[in-house]
């Protein structure tokens, strides 16, 4: 019999524990493994190949993003990294031009050092895409709903543009988790995941995952984590298990919440924009209901002309203005100076990120209570206006 999705998050290994009857899953700390004789492995010998704490929540990953199986890495960009160490040599990277300013310089660097080549394209560009494709990229980057725009690409529709000229696919489900979208099913041959966000859910872990959607692949990521280490550590992982396995309640209570934040911020005149797929509005709507489960709990918007960003910052009292995303905890980020300043200032222009520009990472606080806050911000940050 096949669970659904809440019941794999909170229940993968739950009274599975021989020695005690643990109900939850016990913490495998140890750094190593004695051998039952002489030339007789157990199942775990060493913790950087494998450990039995980050086994349970790769399972439990994997099997949300229906994938073969996962590797739990140190953080997020480890994942990333990962991944890119599975493509040939000089191999072609093609990406998302708006894809999180982590990964951009991590690509950047990795091509500076022509250890693979990297090129950007507004992924929602059919034409753009198409001429991409034309130089045979090894691997396609893409991440949906887009860094901090929101925009939202075509997975089922790239994936298919891609392996025809023999790409692998990769996608950040970062933003979204398997509770809202699956990227196997629609072609992608590996799933990154920063679990530092919803994953956990808490923002008291950095971990990442790469799922694999088939075996053999599977283990190359399993071989090349245990090469360079990248594995993430068992308490991480431990916590991070612990928070996923509210995911699908947390994300269905922040999404409810964003909707509802997202409305009222489109209706505001202290506002000039707002980018969040669950709008009728947005670019993407008809796609993203199509793909998504639903519109997450990420969004960002533009002030109006003249308002003071950093007086809104200050002037929000429940949206720390912090980094990350993806917590019980509401956030507000100024990804030009913040998430997306490692990106050149003209890659930033080319991406569409203003100096305006506000992300909110929407969390579990009150809804009544952060658009009251928000509407509080906005007027202080209008009345500011230069
Ligand atoms: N991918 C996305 C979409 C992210 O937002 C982040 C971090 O913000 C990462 C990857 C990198 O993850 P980490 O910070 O866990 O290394």
């Amino acid at each position: 019999m096949t669970d659904r999705d809440e019941t794999i998050a909170s229940r993968t290994g739950v009274d599975t524990d021989a020695a005690y009857g643990a109900v939850m899953p016990p913490i495998f700390l140890s750094a190593n493994y004695s051998f039952a004789d002489f030339n007789e492995k157990r199942a775990y010998g060493y913790s950087r190949s494998a450990n039995p704490t980050r086994s349970l929540l790769a399972e439990a990953i994997a099997k949300l993003e229906q994938g073969a199986g996962a590797v739990i890495t140190s953080s997020g960009m480890s994942a990333v990294d990962l991944v890119l160490n599975q493509i040939p040599a000089g191999g072609l990277v093609l990406a998302t031009h708006d894809c999180y300013g982590g990964s951009w310089r991590l690509f950047e660097a990795r091509a500076r050092k022509k250890q693979i080549r990297v090129r950007y394209a507004d992924l929602r560009d059919s034409d753009a895409v198409g001429a991409a494709l034309k130089e045979e990229p090894a691997l396609l980057w893409i991440e949906t709903p887009s860094n901090p725009l929101m925009r939202v690409s075509d997975i089922a529709a790239l994936a298919k543009r891609a392996k025809a000229v023999g790409a692998r696919v990769a996608v950040d489900n970062t933003f979204l988790s398997p509770a809202l979208q699956k990227p196997i099913p629609l072609g992608a041959d590996y799933v990154v995941h920063s679990t530092t966000k919803y994953l956990n859910g808490h923002s008291d872990v950095v971990g990442g995952a790469v799922v694999a959607a088939r075996k053999e692949d599977l283990d190359e990521l399993i071989w090349w984590a245990n090469c360079t280490g990248v594995t993430g550590a068992p308490f991480d992982a431990w916590l991070a298990l612990r928070g996923l396995r509210t995911l699908h309640v947390r994300l269905e209570r922040q999404q409810a919440t964003a909707g509802r934040i997202a409305k009222r911020l489109a209706e505001s005149s202290a506002v000039a924009a707002v980018h969040y797929p669950g709008l009728e509005g947005h670019p993407d709507y008809a796609l993203a209901q199509r793909q998504q489960k639903g519109a997450g709990a990420m969004l960002s918007f533009e002030l109006a002309a003249g308002a003071d960003v950093r007086e809104f910052t200050r002037a929000v009292r429940l949206f720390a203005l912090a980094e990350s995303l993806g917590g019980v905890e509401s956030l507000v980020a100024h990804p030009a100076t913040m998430t997306h300043a490692s990106m050149s200032p003209e890659a930033r222009r080319a991406a569409g990120i203003g100096d305006n520009l506000i992300r909110v990472s929407v969390g579990l606080e009150h809804e009544d209570d952060l658009t009251a806050d928000l509407d509080r911000a906005l007027t202080q940050a209008a009345a500011r206006a230069r």
